[in-house]
């Protein structure tokens, strides 16, 4: 069964129209197609209902928080009720803050500052880079790729076993993988953490867009996602969850619209006062037109019901898998098993191709957009593609160099228009 009369099957009308739907591209071989944009897991087309809103309310924007014109007394209440419909969208608890960041990366950067000392990060070497990453002050332990939802949760119970449980500790993990798409046992996980008495941050780049993601339900302490895969243009973020830590650390960015008040000291120094709410980390003048377009999209998906999405995504994967299945030469990535849960994201590697080539051809012959590499996760790639995550290999789709093979995988990726 083909793609295409799955697509056709499905409706011929995705279930939310993107941009770009109807864009046609030049073929090698001659003519035009319409562009197949596979690439979900990278960046989402914008709804168009989500562009609508913002050209709606583009001629009527001013100066947020500060001025007492009209529009800028608009502009805040349209910034202040995304935090609200962000806050609702993630179900979060009373007291949790919704702080506008400008992507995942920038949310798990804003948490790592705020840290208390001594603070130990646990981690699977599973993670995308900007989950692995960030910790830089802290005390880290990379925890080994599981081969099962069970076998994370005791991979992590035993790590929190060892460490000194008066001290703060953080655990960070994926609601679902960026290059397999499998879903963590995020709920077992938090569980797990608190009851080492640590604390637990989602990162929901790629589970937002596909799945309900409850704070409160699955017991996290804060959730990070981008909106420029939750169907937002780009340079939007959000980091929601618990206030302590985040009231208690120094702002991330020192400026206007994080400080209170400010005032000279007579031996010529500045004393500042900062706020203590989601303001503390956010000086500078906020990108009110991505918070907006954030909450348009959250709306959006919401009304349309992720049951319905996610239904028509697991029907596309499905196809490609079965399609894919009669190819010798394939072999799929999972950790946790073929047939495990996943979001609209499917990895494979082509045996006798190279990642890099394979994904070009699909562009230039058949007008497909679909993603080569090493997806930003080098070691989980690593492990799943040649067996160690310690080997070489460069990360982007930009190939590999001249006479090198590339160790990179390719991922197909659906989402609410395709
Ligand atoms: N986490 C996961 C699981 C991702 O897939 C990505 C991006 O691909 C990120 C974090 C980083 O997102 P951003 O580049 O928007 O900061």
């Amino acid at each position: 069964m083909s793609v295409s009369t799955v697509a056709a099957d499905l409706s011929v009308r995705a279930p939310l129209p993107v941009l770009g739907q109807n864009v046609t591209v030049p073929l090698v071989t001659g003519g035009e197609v319409t562009y197949a944009a596979l690439d979900y897991a990278a960046s989402a087309p914008a709804l168009q209902r989500v562009w609508d809103d913002v050209a709606a309310y583009a001629p009527y924007y001013g100066s947020v928080h500060r001025g007492a014109g009209y529009l800028s007394q608009l502009s805040t209440d349209l910034f202040e009720n995304a935090r609200r419909t962000v806050a609702e969208f993630l179900d979060c608890r009373t007291g949790d803050q919704v702080v506008f960041t400008r992507s995942t990366t920038d949310s798990l950067n804003l948490l790592a500052a705020a840290l208390p000392d001594g603070c130990e990060v646990f981690v699977f070497e599973t993670e995308h880079h900007a989950s692995l990453l960030p910790w830089r002050g802290a005390r880290v332990t990379c925890l080994d790729a599981p081969r099962s939802p069970r076998q994370a949760v005791r991979t992590l119970e035993r790590a929190l076993a060892e460490r000194d449980p008066h001290g703060p500790a953080l655990v960070c993990v994926t609601g679902a993988s960026n290059v397999t798409g499998e879903l963590w046992p995020v709920r077992e996980l938090a569980a797990t953490a608190h009851a080492h008495g640590a604390r637990i941050v989602l990162d929901a780049a790629q589970l937002a867009p596909h799945h309900p993601v409850s704070v409160r339900d699955l017991d996290v302490d804060w959730v990070a996602f981008s909106g420029h895969k939750l169907y937002a243009p780009f340079g939007s973020g959000v980091l929601a969850g618990r206030a302590d830590w985040l009231r208690a650390a120094e702002p991330y960015l020192a400026g206007g619209g994080a400080s209170r008040t400010v005032t000279r000291r007579a031996d010529g120094g500045v004393d500042v006062q900062w706020h203590e709410g989601a303001a503390r980390h956010e000086a500078g003048s906020p990108n009110v037109i991505g918070a907006h377009a954030i909450a348009s999209a959250c709306k959006a998906l919401t009304e349309a019901g992720f049951d319905t999405l996610a239904a028509r995504e697991q029907r596309l994967i499905r196809a490609v898998g079965e399609g894919l299945a009669d190819v010798p030469e394939v072999r799929f990535l999972s950790l946790f098993g073929d047939d495990a849960p996943r979001v609209g994201v499917l990895s494979f590697v082509v045996d006798g191709w190279d990642s890099s080539h394979f994904t070009a051809a699909l562009s230039a012959e058949y007008g497909i957009g679909v993603r080569d590499g090493l997806f930003c996760a080098h070691p989980l790639v690593r492990t799943l593609v040649g067996g160690d995550p310690r080997a070489g290999g460069e990360c982007g789709a930009s190939g590999p160099a001249p006479g090198e093979r590339s160790l990179g995988a390719i991922r197909v990726s659906f989402g609410a228009g395709t």
